[in-house]
């Protein structure tokens, strides 16, 4: 499998989320329900200017699945997925706006009360994640794909099978510390109140679903 780098200024954002002491890591919840809030958009106007792809609001929502036994949450989405391409230049390459703004914030003498008002963006996943797997299948594309990475020493893109068009990003969650920051991810309450707090005007279901071992 070959790894690539990261663009050099995406390798700077991911650098400062994977050692990030900012205390409200939980953002990262609100910043992947927005992205998939954002597809699920994008897959309504397409609908709108053609006619082949009916758009039933019921079969649209985000889902979010907890499995403590594997240590994972996946954010799952019904939105218009990512091609090859675009998981190359939206996850890779780019500095996006959300992550340029964080920059800009933490430039501010490092001022972490400041991170919670900007968007962040996807790579706030790596906050809690020390893997991240992004399976996806573009609206344009009949192949899906999967794009993982550890970090700041690069990521792969390979071809997977997925019917449904559509992303799911699974997030590895990073050992515990002593006050169990991370495993707090897992509990279902937890959850529920960060979606009702941060994600409360999302007009797609938000679904919850806790794998039972
Ligand atoms: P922003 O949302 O400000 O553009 P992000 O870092 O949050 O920046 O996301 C980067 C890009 O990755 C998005 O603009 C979008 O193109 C793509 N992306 C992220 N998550 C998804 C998703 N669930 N479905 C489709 N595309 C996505
Ligand atoms: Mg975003």
């Amino acid at each position: 499998m070959t790894k690539k780098q990261f663009q050099t200024e995406s390798k700077r954002i991911l650098e400062l989320m994977v050692h990030s002491i900012y205390t409200h890591k939980d953002i990262f919840l609100r910043e992947l329900i927005s992205n998939a809030s954002d597809a699920i958009d994008k897959m309504y106007y397409r609908a709108l200017s053609d006619e082949s792809i009916e758009f039933n609001k019921d079969d649209y929502f985000v889902k979010i699945e907890l499995d403590k036994e594997a240590r994972t949450i996946t954010i799952r989405d019904t939105g218009i997925g990512m091609t090859e391409e675009e998981l190359e230049t939206n996850l890779g390459i780019i500095a996006k706006s959300g992550s340029l703004a964080m920059k800009q914030a933490t430039k501010m003498e490092e001022d972490h009360s400041l991170i919670g008002q900007f968007g962040v963006g996807f790579y706030s996943a790596f906050m809690v994640a020390d893997r991240v797997t992004v399976r996806t299948r573009s609206i344009d594309s009949e192949q899906g794909y999967v794009w993982e990475s550890e970090g700041t020493d690069g990521y792969s893109i390979e071809p997977t099978d997925k019917a449904d068009i559509g992303t799911e990003i699974t997030l590895h969650l990073k050992a515990d510390t002593e006050d169990d920051a991370y495993s707090s991810f897992l509990e279902e309450y937890e959850i529920r109140s960060l979606i009702k707090k941060h994600s409360d005007f999302i007009r797609y279901p938000i679904k919850l679903d806790v794998t039972k071992h």
